[in-house]
């Protein structure tokens, strides 16, 4: 259910609701919204409940979510929520783009990497440390090491270091070290991971499955919202499909479809999405058409030599390419994308 505050409703009034809500056996999340607070009370509902909670002072009215996800709804939030994690700003009007190599691979790679972004704009580094690889056989990243490495391009550069964790047992350590956990296609589901990361103080970019549904998407970032972290920007990375001619199939329709059922932020993955460096650059361009609250792109010093996925990686001066590209597309829809230049005193 949603308890809506009235409008001039107290914060002692607020905190009291919350303290009714949890006597009753439900969880709850406070939303401030800019016009009034609203607080989603989850958890099993009986029909006297509503009217207990109604009757609350400083309570304008109780109703029902009807989505199955919850505090992702845009029921309970209509506003849009930005996320911040460091340099990176993404959703309610901020375009954010990380970019970087798949897999973290020597200093030289992963500092020289990160320069080239940000000269170009990019407001985040990306780079996988921990890798989940479809053969065993493959590289499976430098782990700690790799850790290591990215919190030093972010020490040269103030790039926030966005960057995948596999495994529940691993959240504290990529914590340590990243300003963004991502969670991968393949772990989308891996309910006790998203609990993890949900328990964790960092932002979470959240892989839709290659397989999985928009409800799906969206219910498994309720299960880190619900776990009391609200920094969740979602990433379409392509659907498999029978179409062949592209690694993943890249439905930018999620973009306004995801729009209108959450308020997380929406960022697009043009790489995974597309498996080819030649497709990105329009992709990317065209996800910021559609709407997207941020890009992730995957950047290579020499993407022939790459470990992991250098046939959809650009190199710097491709990269610097899109980037101008994004920006000529965003100006002619009056959307900006956002600067890692620090700001600057009028
Ligand atoms: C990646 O970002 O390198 C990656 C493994 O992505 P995905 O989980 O979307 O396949
Ligand atoms: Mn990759």
């Amino acid at each position: 259910m949603i308890v809506v505050m009235q409008k001039d409703a107290t914060l002692e009034q607020i905190n009291h609701t919350v303290k009714r809500v949890e006597a009753l056996g439900l969880k709850s999340h406070v939303i401030v919204g800019t016009e009034r607070t609203v607080i989603a009370a989850i958890g099993e509902k009986r029909e006297e409940m509503k009217e207990a909670l109604e009757s609350g002072v400083g309570v304008a009215e109780v109703m029902p979510i009807l989505a199955p996800y919850k505090v992702a709804s845009r029921e309970v939030k209509p506003e849009p929520t930005m996320v911040t994690a460091g340099s990176l700003r993404v959703g309610a009007g901020k375009l954010g783009v990380i970019a970087g190599p798949c897999s973290v691979e020597s200093e030289e790679q992963i500092v020289s990497t990160a320069h080239a972004v940000k000269a170009a704009g990019a407001t985040a580094l990306r780079g996988g440390a921990f890798k989940p690889r479809t053969s065993p056989y493959s590289f499976q990243g430098m782990k700690e090491e790799g850790l290591k490495l990215l919190a030093l391009a972010r020490e040269e550069t103030g790039l926030a270091v966005v960057t995948e964790v596999v495994s529940t047992d691993d959240v504290e350590l990529v914590a340590k070290y990243a300003d963004v956990l991502q969670v991968g296609a393949r772990n989308m589901q891996n309910y006790r991971l998203l609990e993890a990361v949900g328990k964790s103080h960092r932002a979470v970019l959240l892989k839709r499955g290659a397989s999985a549904t928009m409800d799906e998407l969206l219910l498994a970032a309720e299960y880190i919202l619900n776990e009391g972290n609200p920094n969740v920007m979602l990433c379409e990375r392509g659907i498999r499909t029978f179409e062949g001619h592209t690694r993943f199939t890249l439905p930018l329709a999620s973009i306004p479809y995801l729009h209108q059922k959450t308020h997380l932020p929406v960022v697009i993955d043009p790489s995974h999405g597309t498996g080819h460096t030649y497709l990105v650059p329009d992709m990317a361009a065209a996800a910021i058409a559609a709407g997207a609250d941020g890009l992730i792109l995957e950047v290579h010093p020499t993407p022939e030599t790459a470990l992991s996925d250098g046939y959809q990686s650009l190199t710097f001066d491709q990269f610097a390419a899109t980037m101008e590209k994004c920006r000529k597309h965003a100006a002619a829809l009056g959307v900006t994308i956002d600067s890692n230049e620090p700001a600057t005193a009028p």
